[in-house]
């Protein structure tokens, strides 16, 4: 018998299956569709050596001390801050837009002083800023909006940024400033040995067993547990019943290049050309040394894996009905990107695992006091 089934091997299942094995000593059975443990942050060295991230370039930062202190138990770490160029206008410039892309894209020699002078003249004050429209011209104005934001948005999420809620745009903030890097976080750095490592290290524990390559539903009937934690889309555990939330998905063209080096940065965006929307080089993220590089491109997609929610009030209404099926759900706990339908990073992730986590030692304290 086991205390917890927890579906799905990411941030929001591993760390809940290491507390709740290593801190109550629980009995954990976690389980996952897909062939390895680590969720979308899953790393792995591909045919030439070099180590890849599957899903995509996941980079770690955070401002929470107690997150980054709980994940350095199963890791140690390589500091890496992270910077993006934007292929705008025939040029690769600074993204976060900040005082060297205004510079260089307009041929300019203006200071901090000045730069905010000319974001006041250019932009488009908004009395309520609601969408990811209304963030980024109410900045910058509309024309750096179009060469920035507005494509990239639409080839991103489909649809266009005024009707996308604000969250979106707003995580790219704009500087005066000749501050190139992507996040400003107190924590920027990456597991030294990789994301799948640091999982193993989490996953480690003789309580906690793994299961792959299986659907919780196949098992759900035959294997007896006490509670299931869920960090699968939350719209499939109630079979669609108010229909289908929709999520974003991509497709990731990897490819290794005979040459050391591809690109300048490690990710360079696209905004404006071709249908992919960034470019990603691993051995910047992860420090690795080898005569050939990898590289992937992002290609965004209606279907597929589900990787992003997509915030906008309708999604969120009917996200609300899923929620409240939810919280009528006893012995089931929604953790996770999927499973509460909101656009998290990895930290917040594990913020908001742990505050799960502090929750449910609660309640068994209460049901079985020391
Ligand atoms: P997931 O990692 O999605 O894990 C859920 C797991 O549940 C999956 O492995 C899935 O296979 C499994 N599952 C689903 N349904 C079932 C089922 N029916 N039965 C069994 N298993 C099931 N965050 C950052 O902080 N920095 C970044 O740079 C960053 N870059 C990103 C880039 C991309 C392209 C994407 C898509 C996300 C990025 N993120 C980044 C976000 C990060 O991936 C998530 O915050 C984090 O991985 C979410 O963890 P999770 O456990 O909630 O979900
Ligand atoms: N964005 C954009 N142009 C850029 C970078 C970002 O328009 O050069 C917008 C786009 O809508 C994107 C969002 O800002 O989806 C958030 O960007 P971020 O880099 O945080 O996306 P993620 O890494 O989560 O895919």
């Amino acid at each position: 018998m086991f205390d917890y089934l927890i579906v799905g091997a990411g941030f929001a299942g591993s760390v809940l299956a290491e507390r709740l094995a290593s801190q109550l000593g629980k009995k954990i059975l976690i389980i996952d569709t897909r062939s390895h443990i680590g969720g979308n942050a899953y790393d792995c060295y591909n045919e030439a050596g070099i180590l890849i991230h599957r899903y995509g370039p996941h980079i770690f930062h955070t401002n929470s001390r107690e997150v980054f202190e709980y994940l350095s138990q199963f890791t140690q770490w390589r500091s890496y801050e992270h910077r993006v160029l934007a292929s705008v206008d025939g040029q690769l410039v600074p993204i976060p837009i900040n005082l060297d892309t205004i510079n260089r894209l307009y041929g300019l020699h203006l200071t901090s002083f000045q730069l905010e002078e000319f974001f006041a003249s250019v932009a488009e004050p908004k009395a309520r800023i609601l969408t990811s429209e209304d963030v980024v011209v109410n900045k910058v104005g509309r024309e750096l909006y179009e060469k920035f934001f507005r494509n990239y948005t639409r080839k991103q999420w489909d649809i266009d940024p005024s009707e996308l809620d604000r969250s979106v745009t707003a995580r790219v903030p704009t500087r005066t400033n000749r501050d190139n890097r992507y996040f400003t976080d107190t924590y920027q750095a990456m597991p030294l040995h990789g994301y799948t490592r640091m999982f193993e290290n989490m996953l480690s524990h003789p309580n906690i067993k793994i299961m792959l390559q299986t659907d919780y539903r196949e098992i759900v009937g035959t294997i007896p547990y006490r509670e299931m934690i869920y960090t699968g889309p939350i719209d499939l555990f109630f079979d669609y019943r108010y229909g289908k939330l929709p999520y974003r998905s991509l497709e990731f063209q990897h490819e290794t290049v005979n040459t050391p080096v591809h690109q300048p940065v490690a990710v360079v965006n696209y905004p404006n050309e071709h249908l992919y929307t960034r470019v990603t080089e691993f051995k910047y993220l992860t420090g690795q040394e080898h005569p050939k590089t990898s590289i992937v491109y992002e290609y965004p997609r209606a279907e597929g894996d589900p990787y992003y929610p997509v915030p906008r009030s309708e999604n969120t209404a009917l996200y609300k009905k899923y929620q409240a099926l939810a919280d009528a759900t006893s012995g089931v706990h929604f953790v996770g990107r999927l499973a509460t339908y909101k656009y998290y990073n990895m930290d917040q992730v594990v913020a908001q695992a742990l505050t799960i986590y502090k929750k449910l030692r609660e309640t068994e304290n209460r049901r079985s006091p020391e």
